[in-house]
């Protein structure tokens, strides 16, 4: 029942994704910035990472349209694409690309903020939207599992950030807890991670923490032996 809401949010927000493309848009932030506009999707990612202190990566099992179309492809090649080279050229990206818009923003303050700056559903639009989504398709395609929520992702390390503060400040966030006594070791939890992640591997050792996780709760609902929780909880030490 959870995991057919969960399906139905993402089906929902994978429909209206060219709508809110606006508002997670990596390109329209820098021209924005360069404009000394704080945009729409730079409050929308502050935002995340606000929200990720305590709801860790809900967003992105729960919400995200990007992740929700890469589900979609994944059927076409669900291999597991997590390591941890592959999952550091996002920070690499992310790294670059913040820096860009935080020089624009110095160079061109003072800032004014304008949350509907530059929304205009035109042919450029469009254009962008379609090579975006074609990006979305052919590396999913070509990577499997949520390939860009690994290795792309621009959205992802601000919410990562999140959870780095959240345990600095020892405050409790939404989060997976194990209990490796009552795992059989079945590894069904494993076989439905859309993050291809080794959940058995993670009950097991009894930490559940990963920044990789989009905490969809796929693995909780499908332990058959119900060895993994979900809650509010600080950092395990
Ligand atoms: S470990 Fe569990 S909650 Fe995290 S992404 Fe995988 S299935 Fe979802
Ligand atoms: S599904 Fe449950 S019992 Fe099976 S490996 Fe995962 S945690 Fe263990």
């Amino acid at each position: 029942m959870r995991q057919r809401a969960r399906k139905g949010i993402l089906a929902f927000s994978a429909l209206m994704f060219p709508l809110t493309f606006f508002f997670l848009s990596p390109f329209v932030i820098v021209l924005s910035a360069a404009s000394g506009i704080v945009n729409g999707s730079a409050m929308v990612f502050g935002l995340l990472l606000l929200f990720s202190i305590f709801g860790s990566r809900i967003f992105c099992g729960w919400l995200c349209p990007g992740g929700a179309w890469q589900d979609y492809i994944s059927g076409a090649n669900n291999r597991k694409w997590n390591s941890k080279g592959r999952n550091l050229s996002k920070y690499i990206i992310w790294a670059v690309w913040i820096s860009f818009i935080v020089f624009l923003w110095f160079q061109n303050r003072p800032l004014k903020g304008n949350f509907l700056y530059l929304v205009d559903i035109d042919k450029h639009y469009i254009m962008i939207y379609a090579i975006v989504m074609s990006i979305i398709y052919l590396f999913t395609l070509l990577t499997g599992r949520r390939g860009m929520c690994h290795s792309l992702c621009w959205m992802a390390p601000f919410m990562v950030t999140g959870e780095k503060l959240s345990d600095l400040l020892h405050i409790p966030r939404f989060r997976l807890m194990p209990a490796p006594d009552t795992c059989v070791s079945c590894g069904k939890c494993s076989s439905v991670c859309p993050m291809g992640l080794n959940a058995a591997e993670m009950v097991k050792s009894g930490h559940m923490d990963s920044p990789e996780c989009i905490n969809c709760l796929e693995c909780v609902d499908s332990c058959p032996k119900k060895a993994i929780r979900f809650g509010m909880y600080p950092k395990q030490r």
